[in-house]
């Protein structure tokens, strides 16, 4: 008779820590089950994930119409390449189209794809129609991105972490300050060579830092008037997370390229996507771009089970009511706290910042004891913390969170 293993959480830990590479630093909790708002560790114990894997999961651990949606497709087909047509593509094409407003859809897998996927069309549209010589096109970033870890991406990103010896970097790019208007104005003008402005509408990995209001609206009218394509990059803040279905709808921006990812598939399926109108995405020909897997009809099954989830369970409502609630109940207890000193955010992508130095591990200990008061949260820099629940979630458990965090900061105070 076989030794039934013990399923330790040590055990998976010691598998990674010895046959993967460590290009994560994970919390140490081993999870093996999901469903709504809760994932369930290897031991059984039952938490709140607050990560919902960096706004993948924003319809909830394992939908059972996203699953469903993916299991009958994954029997019938699940790849034909683009060599071939199939039948799901063309319909999901029309329908994520419709659903956020553009005229075509270019699919891919992961956010840093679609974010490649955006400056290459960016670049060819610069080349193609606005008339910028070969090789000369730039783009405006902002600093303190994040938009994948591609070498083009780390290129122009101001993480040493990501970036120190990866070089050489691809060239091509303008770091300018976020949430400031006058520094794209500036790089705006007198350079007829700025092909488009890549922003996230809110910096989530950065530490969640929302823009002043209007500044989306008018970085949009200063692209605008340059003939200067705006990007956003909505990979973390799309799809419902916000309180809105897109974080630009909060200043009714419609940017010229909107990049989407993680929850675009509720979490089960890498699935990501560029939309643009036809003056911009008709550039693209055969051969110029592409993936063995984007596209593919599981994917899209995924995708339109997943659009619909948002749409028909108000998603986007109730990231805002519980996202002022959250807000509010937490801000309470932040004023008169000595670890934490703010909370910020929109819907349910918010942070809160604690007391301490970058370097510090104290938001580390912090999420240690969440944990083990059964909730899940990850710095994102060394003294920030990122909350971003599913959005499935209802009042009463999000009160009940509200109270494990401020349980928790008190052990800290
Ligand atoms: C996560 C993220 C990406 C990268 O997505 P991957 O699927 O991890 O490649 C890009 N942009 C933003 C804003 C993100 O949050």
């Amino acid at each position: 008779m076989a030794i039934s293993e013990k399923k330790s959480s040590q055990h998976s830990i010691d598998l990674e820590d010895k046959y993967g590479a460590h290009n994560y630093h994970p919390l140490p909790v081993v999870l093996n089950k999901g469903e709504g708002v809760y994932v369930w560790d290897v031991e059984g114990k039952k938490y709140y994930d607050f990560l919902s894997a960096y706004s993948a999961v924003n319809q909830g651990h394992c939908h059972p119409k996203i699953v469903g949606a993916m299991v009958s497709q994954a029997q019938t087909l699940t790849l034909t390449s683009r060599a071939f047509y199939n039948d799901k593509l063309g319909e999901y094409e029309k329908f994520a189209t419709e659903y956020f407003g553009f005229d075509k859809l270019l699919p891919m897998n992961t956010g840093a794809e679609a974010v490649e996927t955006a400056l290459k069309l960016c670049r060819k549209w610069a080349y193609e129609k606005k008339g910028i010589s070969e090789n000369e096109a730039q783009i405006i970033v902002c600093e303190n991105n994040f938009h994948g870890r591609t070498t083009t991406i780390i290129s122009f990103s101001n993480d040493s972490v990501a970036r120190k010896n990866f070089g050489p970097y691809t060239a091509g790019f303008i770091k300018i300050e976020y949430d400031n208007l006058s520094a794209l104005e500036k790089a705006l003008e007198n350079n007829k060579n700025i092909a488009g402005f890549l922003v996230e509408p809110i910096q989530g990995e950065a530490g969640v830092y929302v823009p002043s209001e209007g500044y989306l609206t008018k970085a949009k009218a200063l692209c605008e008037k340059h003939n200067v394509l705006f990007m956003a990059d909505e990979v973390q803040t799309g799809i419902a997370r916000t309180g809105q279905l897109l974080a630009v709808d909060y200043e009714n921006v419609s940017p010229d390229i909107l990049i989407l990812g993680k929850a675009i598939s509720g979490g089960a399926y890498p699935v990501s996507a560029v939309l643009a109108n036809d003056s911009i995405m008709e550039v693209i020909k055969p051969g110029n771009h592409g993936s063995t897997f984007g596209g593919n009809p599981v994917a899209a099954v995924v995708a339109i089970a997943a659009l619909e989830v948002v749409r028909d369970e108000k998603l986007a409502e109730n990231a805002f009511v519980l996202g002022e609630l959250f807000r509010s109940e937490l801000g309470k207890y932040i004023e008169n706290s000595k670890v934490a000193k703010e909370v910020r955010g929109k819907g349910l992508l918010n942070a809160i910042l604690i007391n301490d130095s970058e370097e510090s591990d104290t938001a580390w200990n912090i999420c240690m004891a969440l944990k083990e008061n059964g909730l899940l949260a990850k710095p994102t820099h060394g003294n920030i913390i990122r909350f971003a629940p599913p959005l499935v979630m209802n009042k009463e458990q999000l009160l009940d969170c509200v109270s494990i965090i401020i349980k928790t900061l008190k052990e800290f105070e």
